[in-house]
């Protein structure tokens, strides 16, 4: 799992990761972005929060990701980007995890300083049916209230997943191969400590 706040580059580094393991990227907000332009029941009940800046309601979320979860495609394992983000979602994951007979081997934390990050979020444009454009939430009011939401409800779960044993911190400020590098890294040595070995490599 990918851990990090807006802006650290965790779909980025998600897309190219999850290739090189071999297994899907589950992004719940790309899944969320989905959904809202596909105007469906999820879209249109997570919009709101999305538009604020706020986190869509933990039910509506650990529903989602059960369900993506639960796909043929992730039962060789997968990547979360963006998920889990509270520790109530933490914990349902946890419990989510061990009906499926699945455990999270590795989380990954990618630090970056919040001055970099308003630099980049402010500055994100994303490809969007051929043109570059701001995401409603990357307008500078939003990314100032999303690093807070960050700050009071995700920065926790860094401590929490410590305590477990299954976090590994990376420097995320550098060009993006060298990050993929060092996640890679971070990535097999969490295999080594797995009782069935290596999970990268
Ligand atoms: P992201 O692309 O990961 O920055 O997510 C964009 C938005 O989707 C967030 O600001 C939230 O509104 C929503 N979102 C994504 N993941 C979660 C999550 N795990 N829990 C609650 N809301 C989420």
């Amino acid at each position: 799992m990918l851990l990090g706040p807006p802006g650290a580059g965790k779909g980025t580094q998600a897309q190219i990761i999850a290739d090189r393991l071999g297994v899907p990227a589950i992004s719940t907000g790309d899944i969320f972005r989905a959904n809202v332009s596909g105007k469906t029941e999820l879209g249109l009940r997570a919009k709101g929060y999305m538009d604020a800046g706020d986190l869509v309601p933990d039910e509506i979320t650990v529903a989602m990701v059960k369900d993506r979860l639960a796909e043929p495609d992730a039962k060789g394992g997968f990547l979360l980007d963006g998920f889990p983000r509270t520790i109530a979602q933490a914990e349902q994951l946890r419990d989510s995890l061990r009906e499926l007979g699945q455990t999270l081997d590795c989380v990954l934390e990618m630090v970056v300083e919040e001055d970099e990050l308003v630099r980049r979020l402010s500055g994100r444009r994303v490809l969007v049916d051929g043109e570059w454009v701001q995401r409603d939430d990357d307008k500078p009011e939003t990314v100032r209230h999303r690093l807070q939401v960050y700050r009071e409800q995700t920065a926790p779960l860094s401590g929490w997943y410590e305590s477990e044993r299954l976090l590994t911190r990376i420097d995320a400020i550098g060009a993006i191969e060298e990050i993929t590098e060092r996640a890679m890294g971070a990535l097999e040595a969490c295999g080594d400590r797995r009782p069935d070995g290596p999970v990268a490599g």
